[in-house]
This record gives C-alpha cells, structure tokens and sequence, in this order.
C-alpha cells in the first residue's frame, strides 16, 4: 500500500534486503516493481548501506529498510543516500514496534512505514491486521482514501482503492494490548539479557548485537551456529523440548518464484551464511529466568560446556 500510495509501478525498482520475510517484497511486485535485492551487515542483519549505493540505477524509486528482529536499521545512512538520489526511504516496522533508531520510534524516521499486528508479532492481534504510518500528510489523506476504496465522501472516488480496513474486533484487542506493548517489550529485552549473560561464555555461537545506534525490540533473538552445527543443535533443542526457528532459510533472492530475476547462490554471502547459521532461540516476554536457563544450559549439554 505504501509503495502503491508513492505511485511506484512497472518499470520501477525497490531495493529490498535480501534476508527478510518475503511479505517485504511483495510490496515492490504487486506493483509491478522490480526488487533488487541488496546483502545485510554481518553484526546487525540489517541492509548493508554501503552495498545498497551500489544496486542504484537510473530506475530505482525506493529502498525498504527492515528493521528485521526487532533491530533498526542504520538509518542514517540510508536517508543520506535517499537524498542523494531522490528516493524514497520506506521503513518495514513489522518486527520492530517501538524500537528506537537514535531515540526516535521507528515507524516515523521514512517517507513513510508499514506495520503487522499478525500475532505472533510484538503487538499481534487476534487475527490478521496491520498499519501505516506517515508524517506527510497528503500521504497520509491519500492511505485514508485507499483502504476505503478511494473515496473520502462515501460514493465518491478519487483514487483506486480498496478495502484494507482493520476489523473493528482487531483494533479493540490491539487497542488494549498497545497499553502493554512497553511492558512486554521490557520483558522481551531482560528475556534477551539474561540468554547474552549465560551464553556469553560459549564460542559455539555467535550471539545478536545490540548496535550502538539502536533499542532492539527482540521480535526474535537469532544466534549464528558456528561449524556447521546448526541443524544437528536444532534437532537437539527439539528433542529436549524447546522449539526454535529459522528466519529465514532461504534468502529471498534464492526464492523459486524469484528466479525470473537471475539472482544466484553467492550474490549475497552474508545473508545465505546466515540462513545456513541461524537459530532463533525461544523468544516472548513472558518467558521465565528457569525457561532461559533451561534453553542455555541446554545448549551448554550439546557442546558438552
Ligand atoms: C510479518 C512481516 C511482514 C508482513 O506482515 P503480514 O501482516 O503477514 O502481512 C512484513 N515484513 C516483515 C519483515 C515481517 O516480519
């Protein structure tokens, strides 16, 4: 919708990160725009700046930053750069409620940003829903119009639309989950603590960063297996009781419905070393200090630590 509302279409190119969940994507394709993919940064996961200048043509309209795991992306940067070049900067907020970039609340620092409240995200519904956000006004009157088949005055349609409303169920559950969004957050972020001081110890893995710049949220805490170990520490895991996951085991750009675009294993080592290292470690604000001990020390009984 954001990148639809921008008037990007056929002909246009997004730059996309190359690991992200494929919904990002989608934006760019169902406007008949072209993603480009673009590798991550090996320490925060998020879309590599200094490789996104290069992936520029006389065609690109857009980079999406994702804040992926609940991580902003280096936004500074990314905004130089979209200056330079007249481009829009597009935030993907859907793992990152209320993680701060600098200080500032993601959702606010782009043209303009999208949110998921699907439920299994930091702030999920009961169902399926989502938001966008803008500071532009003329953005925004225009995302009014949008999601209710493009019309301001019932029966009158300025502009092709469609029905994206939330369902009223959705926003009263969301409307009383928000109040709790920085509690759980707190949880999510003392859960993340307490996982860094007992794993800390182990070489096996390499575990998240918090980049200097940056207030994760921890949608997802995701270690890197080293040795190739990942699978068989995962099996492990599971056998003991503690289910863990891959974000995400293919990069987009190795997706079979993106073949058409010509991208090939080694475009993007960072991100397809991470799919093959990858582990996401049981992660929600509820969790308990003897539910991360168990996991850590679970953990410390595979490597025999
Ligand atoms: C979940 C997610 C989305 C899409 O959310 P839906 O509500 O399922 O459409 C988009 N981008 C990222 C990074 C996500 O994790």
């Amino acid at each position: 919708m954001v990148l639809w509302a921008l008037g990007i279409g056929p002909g246009d190119e997004v730059i996309i990160p190359a690991n992200t969940f494929i919904a990002t994507a989608w934006g760019a394709t169902l406007c008949g725009a072209r993603p480009v993919f673009v590798d991550c940064e090996p320490d925060s996961y998020n879309i590599d700046p200094r490789k996104v200048e290069q992936a520029i043509t006389s065609a690109t309209k857009a980079i999406v930053a994702v804040h992926l795991f609940g991580q902003p992306a280096d936004i500074d940067p990314l905004r130089a750069i979209a200056l330079k070049h007249n481009l829009f900067l597009v935030e993907d907020c859907a793992q990152a409620h209320i993680g701060e970039y600098k200080g500032q609340r993601v959702g606010g620092i782009g043209t303009s940003a999208s949110f998921s409240f699907y439920p299994g995200k930091n702030l999920g519904a009961y169902g399926e829903g989502g938001a966008v956000t803008t500071n532009d006004q003329h953005l925004a009157r225009k995302f009014k119009m949008m999601r209710d088949h493009g019309a301001e005055t019932k029966y009158h349609h300025e502009l092709y639309g469609h029905n994206y409303r939330m369902e009223g169920i959705q926003g009263a559950v969301l409307g009383v989950k928000l109040n709790h969004l920085l509690q759980w957050t707190e949880g999510r972020r003392q859960a993340a603590a307490r996982y860094r001081a007992l794993l800390e110890p182990c070489d096996e893995i390499i575990l998240p960063q918090e980049m200097p710049y940056a207030r994760h949220v921890y949608h997802l805490f995701v270690i890197r297996v080293r040795n190739g170990k990942r699978d068989a520490l995962m099996q492990f895991l599971n056998e003991q009781g503690i289910s863990t996951g891959m974000h995400y085991p293919i990069p987009l750009h190795l997706q079979p419905c993106f073949a058409h675009l010509g991208y090939q294993i080694g475009d993007f080592p960072v991100s397809e070393e991470l799919a093959q290292s990858g582990l996401s470690l049981p992660m929600y604000p509820e969790l308990t200090e003897e539910q991360i001990s168990y996991v850590a020390d679970t953990i410390r009984s595979f490597y025999r630590i």
